[in-house]
């Protein structure tokens, strides 16, 4: 009694004081149940019949019937309550049966019994039922220590069947006494590591929304400048230690405020998403793209030196030129101009971006829609061997 007051105090405070899931308080009524039970069982002999007998041992059988009911809620699964209610009121039946009728302290002990293990192991087959639960080891866990009671209470049901007739049965109730206390507990236990578990499963799922709203960019979903550049200072530092040359491309949409201008903003955005979609299928395995910020977008090609990404960047170019944006009955024709840079030693990102931004500023001034890649004066280029033998 006290056990399983306790962990009623505890899951109540639990399902008062922190964030729990739907069930938690027919699991605490559980344990509230199980607390009444053996307060009405111990006043056997003290107080009337029908109290300490019939109420005591039908709110014992309620304590699974209302864990079951948890689970199944918790769990998300379509409650089926019909099924423990029906089988308590059989229950109570039998202990008025038994207890005034034909008094029979064996049959009330099978009949608690048999009764017992079948709302346990419904336990256990809601744990099983939905898939790939039983995967996780919290949930394997709960689960099967639900069928391990059904079991054991099984078993004690066989064993007062088979001595009943020989000798009172009283180390059974001992055994029995005995196992109820552990599992007061080891369910005490459970409900709190299920509920931080889901806590985990929650915070898990929200973390990694969170991580797509920090790296990817909304109205494209190509990634974000702050992935760029992740991405760009990893593979820089590849590039220089394995001595692979390899290319920034800036891209940046011609005239895009004449769009936004003669079309509206909203369809500004869907261009800016239709050209986004075009560069991710265009980008190849091991580049990187994203979008810098409002009709700028970034392309790191590996493995690649100045002259082919050139011919890259000119390749984006004439798709862009040539991406068919419907509107209306007509066709919005967007151009865009491209500045390079070619790693060379000695480069940060930012010089290299720098680099190519002023090449994309030449694009521009130069009347757009082109691609500019001058090399720069004075670098020295990667890889050093190649570049040895240019000279
Ligand atoms: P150019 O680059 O050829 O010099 O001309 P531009 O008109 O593209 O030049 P600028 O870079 O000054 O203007 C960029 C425009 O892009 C301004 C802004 O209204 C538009 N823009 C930026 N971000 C977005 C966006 O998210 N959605 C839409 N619809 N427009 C955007
Ligand atoms: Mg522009
Ligand atoms: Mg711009």
């Amino acid at each position: 009694m006290l056990v399983t007051g306790l962990m009623a105090s505890v899951m109540f405070f639990v399902w008062r004081a922190q964030k729990t899931y739907p069930g938690t308080q027919f699991w605490v009524l559980s344990n509230v149940a199980g607390t009444a039970a053996f307060l009405l069982v111990s006043l056997r002999g003290i107080g009337p019949e029908f109290l300490t007998v019939v109420a005591g041992n039908t709110l014992g059988v309620a304590t699974t019937a209302l864990a079951l009911e948890g689970n199944r809620r918790f769990l998300g699964l379509k409650t089926r309550s019909a099924i423990p209610r029906g089988l308590i009121a059989i229950y109570f039946l039998t202990q008025i049966y038994h207890t005034y009728i034909s008094p029979d302290f064996a049959s009330r002990i099978i009949a608690a019994s048999l009764i017992v293990s079948l709302l346990s192991f419904l336990s256990y087959q809601a744990f099983s039922e939905k898939p790939g639960l039983m995967e996780n080891v919290v949930y394997r866990t709960v689960g099967r220590s639900f069928l391990l009671f059904a079991i054991l209470m099984f078993v004690r049901m066989i064993g007062v069947l088979a001595f009943s007739g020989v000798y009172s049965p009283e180390w059974i109730q001992s055994v029995s006494f005995m196992v109820f206390l552990i599992f007061a507990v080891v369910w005490g236990f459970n409900y709190m590591v299920l509920n931080s578990e889901r806590m985990h499963e929650e915070l898990r799922e929200k973390e990694s929304e969170l991580r797509e709203l920090a790296t990817t960019d909304f109205l494209t979903g190509l990634g974000n400048k702050r992935t760029f550049e992740e991405f760009a200072n990893a593979e820089l530092k590849r590039s220089r230690r394995y001595n692979i040359p390899t290319s920034l491309i800036l891209i940046d949409l011609d005239h895009f405020k004449k769009i936004n201008d003669t079309f509206g903003h909203a369809v500004g955005d869907k261009v800016l998403a239709q050209i986004g979609s075009l560069l991710k299928r265009m980008t190849r395995q091991h580049d990187h793209v994203a979008r810098l910020g409002g009709e700028e977008f970034g392309l790191l090609v590996t493995h690649t030196d100045l002259n082919a990404a050139h011919l890259v960047a000119e390749a984006f170019r004439r798709e862009i030129q040539q991406l068919d944006i419907r509107h209306g009955d007509g066709r919005i024709a967007v151009t865009s101009s491209f500045g390079v840079g070619v790693l060379a030693e000695g480069d940060t990102l930012e010089s290299l971006m720098e680099r190519a931004d002023s090449n994309l500023y030449k694009a521009k001034r130069l009347g757009r829609n082109r691609v500019v890649s001058e090399p720069g004066t004075n670098l020295r280029l990667l890889p050093r061997s190649s570049r040895k033998k240019t000279k």
